[in-house]
């Protein structure tokens, strides 16, 4: 999507694109890294000094009514927001919580195959893998 989508779709859900909504915008669309609002805030402050973290918690919020991305919980209680929205499985280190997206086109076929059998339409869907990164294995030894 770029900038002038998301421009039209804004204004057409009535919303205003101000400069800093619109960076929030780009960044969150162009990470597969999950990030929280709180990493979000950290990355962003250093070009937009006067950015709040309020206005970063709208902005995410307005992206997911606009259907843009998902918010996904974690039980430790982090939430973090993933700008895929077609169905994946989101690769979870289980030390260290870093997260990205594995692409499963086989279970995607599988998934629509187990959808249409129980004859529903999803309104979201979520599949989380926990392993051991390489980076954690690594401090392991
Ligand atoms: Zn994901
Ligand atoms: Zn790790």
């Amino acid at each position: 999507m770029d900038d002038q989508e998301l421009f039209a779709l804004f204004r057409k859900n009535g919303y205003k694109v101000t400069t800093q909504r619109l960076a929030i915008c780009k960044f969150i669309l162009s990470r597969n890294d999950h990030p929280t609002a709180e990493v979000i805030y950290q990355e962003l402050r250093k070009e937009y000094p006067t950015i709040s973290l309020g206005t970063i918690y709208k902005t995410l919020h307005l992206l997911k009514e606009l259907g843009l991305i998902q918010e996904l919980g974690f039980n430790e209680g982090s939430i973090r927001y993933d700008p895929d929205m077609e169905l994946h499985i989101n690769m979870v280190c289980s030390i260290c919580g870093k997260i990205y997206d594995y692409k499963a086109e086989n279970v995607k076929k599988l998934w629509n195959v187990i959808i249409s059998d129980i004859g529903i339409k999803p309104d979201g869907q979520r599949i989380d893998l926990y392993y051991k990164c390489d980076d954690c294995k690594k401090n392991e030894l």
